[in-house]
């Protein structure tokens, strides 16, 4: 799945919600988390975040890689 980093902490631009096809991007207090159970890995909201914050998880760097925990506990 793709992950949602630190660079969306505050900034919240959410051009990434409307963008993905399985509607699996939901709103924290802070930031944006992708559900992996159901992201399909199309890659769309990459490509559409104004400050570079989504990562494929295997391209997270090294001082990002706790946000996939992150991201994943949201949906817990
Ligand atoms: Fe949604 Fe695609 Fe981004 Fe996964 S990679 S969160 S399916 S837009």
């Amino acid at each position: 799945p793709f992950v949602i980093a630190s660079p969306c902490i505050g900034e919240k631009a959410a051009e990434c919600v409307e963008t993905c096809p399985v509607d699996c991007i939901q709103e924290g207090d802070d930031m944006y988390y992708i559900d992996p159970d159901s992201c399909i890995d199309c890659g769309a909201c990459e490509a559409v975040c104004p400050v570079e914050a989504i990562y494929s998880d295997e391209d997270v760097p090294e001082e990002e890689k706790e946000f996939i925990q992150k991201n994943a506990v949201f949906f817990k």
